[in-house]
């Protein structure tokens, strides 16, 4: 593979220094490597011939073997074209050019066989076709098979690129260079699991046999880049663990003991129990922990996370947790402020409209250390913020948070603080082991007793008088509702126009209600009136955005009645549905739709209507949509490219890749071995830089 990577694609039979550039410019290949892993996106069939006589207009592409008997240049000007007579013994049929007509009219020789690929249209009860693929009957037999269509650009095209032409390039290529390739893939491994071999794998790729060999190649080669992938993460991880020390919190003292005994207001759950543990081993290992803690909304992460801030401050430390909006950071605050206010621990708010004189004060405190808790927005990271002795980090709602911010965290120690990245996001582990890298995963797998799940409904429009009793039913027993409305960064106009109407509306329907009204273009000071109003229970009912999405609790909701359902992502139906069910009342979810959707979009609403667990939730929707702004962090963010595996969908091949590469890292931690040194350098050519993985953590 080094050989075809270090050699440019200018010197391949066919290639030239003007397709090379144009090969580099458009499609980014720029050596043999890169050719051999420029993938099809799709395949055509090519094992059957048509006669011009059972030719349909329906048909998309076919091939014809036959004959040219003739070739007339007809027309003028933009009109001129090249016509050739082609026949299959039995009929006649036309076949037209209107572009490189002087070049294919010297290819092409009267009398011998050809077969042409493409269209056919009918006209005046006369077939033809528009710049077919010609092929000798030689080169069709010798591709038997699919054969690989690939993604091109219009310059490539009009530059005479066709995707015909690289499958040749690719062919001449595997023929003239790939006899030699070793495998870099253990030879026992690629037995146990039943996987092809390199060579095979990517002669398929491009010309499979049949779709049975097709997905075997596919699997050998996804495979492939994922091991390389995972080997990646762990010898990072590996060397960071070894590189980068941590505190070692030893001690649990006064702070979390007197805390446990008197302010802790309910019994902890199992799973709280277990990732306090976790995390209190990890923070005891004498290693920088950085962990994920996943758990659903209304699961309890906050009490998680402050009980362990009580163990950073035991052993001398001071704690900060970042959350990603204003009014998020100051319900932490009021919310952990509460419960440790009998402990005597000093807890501090900071967020950007934090006065200049509470700012200096809070300043002080945290270099002289009589601070204990910072809470606040992105203004915790700010430069002049100094910590005497920051031990411990709490990150909330973390996909909220840049890669470069959390970096600025990491740097604001010598010694790097333990860090906690809490989600209400659920991530499928196989995800979250890619994209988070090396971090631990613990996750809160049960909710609080008492609460009853949520009840999903699906209407339409027609339910909506329906709808509205029920909620003025639930408003006369106390209850509270939410109704959101979508917007959309490319339909804001339209969209607050709805939500305006939808608003007067509700008004208008239940005068004797008191409305809350809510949107994210509202200047803050009156977006956060409107939430008290309707959080201290001075409103009924809040017509809001998705603005309420993250974090905001009010236990005395019970109905939660999403707008155009159709046009939220299936994660975040989930977040907003985790808005109601945190009291004791039954509480209901009600998605309203348009009456005409999709069987796709029926089947995501049904998902919701079906399930009310986050992580199944969030895997259908992997499956649904793929991994969106997932991926698009992940390749940006971390320089990974992936050619071939998903990873959102190939779930199951993350896993083998992991079990893989762990034992081959646990007895060669530098992959030196001469077994392994074909691996090390695959890894490095794939991904150039080794990804920074503590950027993300
Ligand atoms: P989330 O995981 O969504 O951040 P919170 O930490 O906001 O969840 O907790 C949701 C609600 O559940 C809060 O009102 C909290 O006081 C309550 N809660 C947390 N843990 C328990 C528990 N063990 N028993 C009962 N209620 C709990
Ligand atoms: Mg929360």
């Amino acid at each position: 593979m080094e050989r075809l990577r270090a050699t440019d694609i200018m010197y391949l039979k066919g290639v030239g220094p003007a397709r090379a550039k144009i090969l580099g410019e458009e499609l980014g290949i720029k050596t043999l490597y890169d050719l051999l892993h420029h993938f099809p996106s799709h395949y055509i069939d090519r094992s059957h011939f048509y006669g011009i006589t059972s030719l349909r207009s329906e048909m998309t592409m076919v091939q014809v073997k036959g004959r040219f008997v003739s070739f007339n240049i007809l027309g003028e000007g933009a009109r001129t074209r090249l016509v050739g007579l082609f026949t299959d013994g039995l009929s006649t049929m036309e076949v037209v050019w209107f572009k490189r007509i002087n070049a294919i009219r010297e290819q092409l020789r009267i009398g011998s066989t050809y077969v042409i690929f493409g269209k056919p249209s009918e006209f005046n009860g006369r077939w033809s076709m528009v710049h077919p693929e010609i092929d000798t009957p030689e080169e069709v037999e010798s591709t038997i098979g699919l054969r690989g269509v690939y993604p091109l650009t219009e310059k490539l095209r009009n530059r005479g690129i066709t995707s015909r032409l690289l499958f040749n390039l690719v062919r001449n290529l595997i023929s003239s260079h790939l006899k030699t390739v070793a495998d870099p893939i253990p030879a026992e491994i690629r037995k146990r699991l039943r996987l092809m071999d390199r060579r095979e794998a990517l002669l398929a790729i491009h010309n499979p046999r049949d779709n049975n060999q097709l997905t075997k190649a596919r699997e050998r080669l996804k495979f492939e880049e994922l091991f390389y992938l995972q080997l990646n993460i762990l010898s990072y991880s590996r060397r960071r663990s070894i590189k980068f020390g941590g505190y070692s919190f030893t001690k649990i003292g006064n702070y979390f003991n007197s805390f446990y005994s008197q302010c802790l207001p309910f019994d902890l759950t199992g799973a709280q129990k277990r990732v306090i543990k976790e995390i209190r081993r990890d923070m005891n290992s004498g290693r920088q922990m950085n962990r994920l803690l996943q758990g659903d909304v209304g699961s309890g992460k906050t009490l998680v996370a402050l009980m362990c801030m009580l163990i950073a401050l035991d052993n001398g430390c001071q704690a900060c947790l970042m959350a990603p909006t204003e009014i998020l950071a100051t319900q932490h605050f009021e919310t952990i402020s509460q419960l440790a206010a009998k402990i005597g621990v000093n807890v501090k708010l900071l967020t950007g409209s934090t006065p200049k004189k509470a700012r200096d004060l809070i300043h002080s405190q945290l270099t002289d250390g009589s601070l204990h808790i910072l809470i606040g927005t992105h203004a915790v990271i700010e430069d002049d913020v100094k910590f005497a002795r920051l031990g411990f980090v709490v990150i909330d709602e973390q996909h909220r948070f840049g890669v470069e911010q959390r970096a600025k965290l990491w740097r604001k120690n010598n010694v790097p603080p333990h860090i906690l990245v809490m989600t209400a996001t659920p991530i499928p582990r196989t995800l979250a082991m890619t994209l988070y890298g090396d971090l631990d995963v613990s996750v809160i797998d049960e909710l609080p007793p008492g609460r009853k799940p949520v009840t999903t409904l699906l209407r339409m429009e027609e339910n909506r008088l329906e709808v509205y009793r029920s909620i003025a039913r639930q408003v006369k027993q106390g209850r509270q509702v939410y109704i959101v409305y979508p917007l959309i960064k490319e339909n804001e106009k339209t969209d607050l126009k709805s939500l305006e109407e939808g608003y007067e509306q509700i008004c208008e329907t239940f005068r004797e209600f008191r409305v809350a009204f809510v949107h994210g273009k509202m200047k803050p000071a009156e977006k956060d009136a409107q939430m008290t109003r309707f959080a201290s229970h001075q409103a009924d009912i809040l017509v809001a955005t998705t603005v309420i999405e993250v974090g905001v609790n009010v236990p005395n909701a019970t109905i939660m009645v999403i707008e155009n359902a159709e046009r939220f992502g299936l994660s975040q139906l989930h977040q907003l549905r985790g808005r109601v069910g945190r009291g004791e009342g039954q509480s209901y979810c009600i998605l309203m739709s348009k009456p005409n959707i999709s069987s796709l979009t029926r089947k995501r609403l049904s998902i919701m209507t079906s399930t009310t667990d986050g992580f199944i939730v969030a895997e259908a929707d992997l499956k649904l949509r793929g991994p969106g702004d997932l991926e698009g962090t992940l390749q940006s963010g971390m320089g990974i490219n992936l050619n071939i595996a998903n990873i959102a969908t190939d779930g199951r091949l993350i896993q083998l890749a992991r079990n893989e590469a762990e034992p081959i890292l646990e007895s060669d931690p530098s992959l030196a071995s001469p077994v392994n040194e074909p691996l090390r350098r695959e890894m490095h050519a794939l991904f150039d830089k080794t990804i920074d993985w503590s950027m993300i953590s």
